[in-house]
């Protein structure tokens, strides 16, 4: 009677044949804080809904478009206009009423936000399409001493603008590991390489492939949740190619966010991201 899960009835009994007793408990017990409600925002939500998380904090200030509808299972044609983070709640609260889902329609960073997330021990997702957010966001989680783990995806095209492939990448930044800008961002300046969709033009963006990266970051936010992290912290998928890869990328002891003796400098660090990343 005293279990967590008791409200939860026999919702989960498959997944716990799977995580066990102690592991679903742990993912359950794990407040999940999503910052973007987009298209991978909200897959991710549902996802983790599912697998057993049970708190969330969900930030994003951007309304329900016709043309996220292409996406956005969770809505409805009548929820054009309304906050996507409004969309999102209700319709979790018809499919896993026992979530809790805490509202912040702010675009991050704002104050809001870094006030909520000092205040509880939050898993990170960010599915942001910005760069320079996501690291903003990496730099604060890292403060904080929360794991953030980053999901993207994207379209890389050809000299002659025709697309040549999709994919995307998952990358987790955790306490003694590398940082997002180690983990790849500062190789991916090019805003035309597909695992950083770039500029302000609309930018294609598919349902399949959204879910499959959403997949991925739930899984990984699992396995950490219930204390089994895997060892990898960076998973790049090709559509085009069918090819996935998962490596374990160390921090760079030269780096200003990650590197020996970061802590003391990380305080400055925003300050010396290069423009050309400050979108
Ligand atoms: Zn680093």
């Amino acid at each position: 009677l005293t279990s967590p899960l008791a409200d939860a009835g026999d919702r989960h009994a498959r997944t716990r044949l799977w995580l066990g007793d102690e592991g679903l408990a742990a993912v359950c017990e794990t407040p999940v804080c999503i910052v973007g409600a987009g298209g991978t925002g909200s897959l991710c939500l549902t996802f983790a809904a599912y697998l057993g998380f049970r708190d969330f904090l969900l930030v994003d200030d951007d309304r329900l478009d016709a043309s996220n509808l292409n996406r956005f299972v969770n809505a409805t044609p009548a929820d054009i206009g309304r906050h996507k983070i409004d969309v999102l709640a209700a319709d979790l609260a018809l499919k896993v009423p026992q979530c809790r889902v805490e509202r912040l329609p702010h675009q991050f960073p704002s104050i809001d936000v870094i006030d909520r997330l000092a205040d509880e021990r939050f898993l990170v997702i960010g599915c942001v399409d910005s760069v320079k957010p996501r690291i903003e966001l990496d730099i604060l989680c890292r403060r904080l001493g929360l794991t953030y783990v980053d999901v993207g995806t994207g379209f890389g095209r050809d000299a002659a603008q025709t697309i040549t492939d999709s994919g995307g990448q998952v990358l987790v930044s955790r306490a003694g590991g590398a940082c997002l800008m180690c983990l790849g961002f500062t190789h991916l300046l090019d805003t035309r390489d597909y695992l950083v969709p770039g500029g302000t033009e609309a930018e294609p963006s598919v349902l399949t492939l959204n879910a499959v990266m959403a997949a991925v970051a739930v899984d990984l936010a699992v396995a950490i949740a219930a204390g089994h992290p895997r060892e990898h912290n960076k998973v790049m998928y090709s559509r085009d190619r069918f090819t996935a890869a998962s490596m374990l990328i160390p921090p760079s002891p030269d780096c200003a966010i990650c590197g020996t003796g970061a802590a003391a400098r990380v305080a400055g660090v925003l300050g010396q991201v290069p423009d050309a990343e400050r979108r």
